[in-house]
């Protein structure tokens, strides 16, 4: 039987549903090959995870999704990161600080839209607060979340740079893919030219096996990925049980070799070494 596996998944450590060792229980019952945890911001989940996932036989490769600027969501994942790295650390606190800040000031401009969602009233209930927990609000209080998909995505615009991001996950080890490229809803003239120049700055690959990506997207992508010297990666991007681990379009599974080309990648290529 083919193995599969799933390179992009979400714990509560983001705004995932379940937590790490759920995460690993979860990969292990569904016969799950190898995983990363890349949560938002965060790498909070990482040690649990990886001693969970030697207990059950999981391969599991540490991981981030961090945000770079864009008019649309540009998310670009970090695979391999030197997770114990000081200067790491201290840019990732930075980080989920202002993304604190942009969750406040997202609840302060649905008021303005009239739903009420107090940031505090969460913390309070959750010990957290997350985009996750402010949709549940918000469909709590019986409103659909559409007419605020805009403010949900731009919520938050105190982003690095893509080069930023790039070179940010270099200088810490790590290998960086461009996540679910078709979210940014630009032509395929557009993408290939930002793909392009982050690939100048350093981008090792693009996820191309996604939920939200379409065949003929990735045909596309698996054209500029071909042409540039980038590696393809995939996941589900998991929160909860409303994708199928290990899938990326209904049924199709996201086939092991992904994982051994990432691995290789990793070990050819060394990142950061030359800096140190
Ligand atoms: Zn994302
Ligand atoms: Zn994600």
């Amino acid at each position: 039987m083919e193995k599969y596996i799933d390179l992009h998944v979400h714990t509560t450590m983001s705004d995932g549903m379940f937590n790490p060792k759920q995460i690993i229980q979860y990969a292990k019952k569904n016969n799950i090959y190898a995983i990363s945890i890349t949560d938002h911001d965060t790498i909070d989940g990482i040690p649990t995870a990886l001693f969970e996932a030697q207990k059950e036989g999981i391969n599991l490769i540490s991981g981030i999704e961090l945000n770079a600027k864009h008019e649309n969501a540009m998310h670009i994942l970090g695979y391999f990161i030197d997770h114990e790295s000081e200067t790491f650390i201290k840019k990732i606190n930075e980080l989920k600080m202002s993304r604190k800040n942009g969750l406040i000031y997202l609840c302060r401009e649905l008021k303005k839209k009239n739903i009420n969602i107090s940031p505090k009233s969460i913390m309070n209930m959750h010990g957290k607060i997350n985009k996750y927990l402010i949709e549940k609000e918000i469909l709590n209080k019986g409103y659909s979340i559409e007419p605020y998909i805009k403010d949900m995505l731009s919520f938050h615009n105190d982003y690095m740079s893509g080069a930023d991001v790039i070179s940010f996950i270099k200088v810490h080890r790590g290998i960086s893919i461009l996540a679910h490229p078709s979210r940014l809803q630009i032509d395929n003239v557009e993408m290939e030219y930002l793909i392009k120049s982050l690939k100048n700055h350093g981008l090792d690959g693009i996820e191309i096996y996604h939920p939200d990506i379409n065949k003929c997207t990735r045909f596309f992508l698996q054209q500029i990925a071909y042409k540039y010297g980038l590696i393809e990666t995939g996941g589900s991007d998991f929160h909860d049980e409303s994708v199928v681990m290990g899938t990326y379009n209904g049924n199709d599974k996201v086939p092991q070799v992904l994982y051994e080309k990432l691995l290789n990648y990793f070990n050819k290529h060394q990142p950061g070494k030359e800096l140190v």
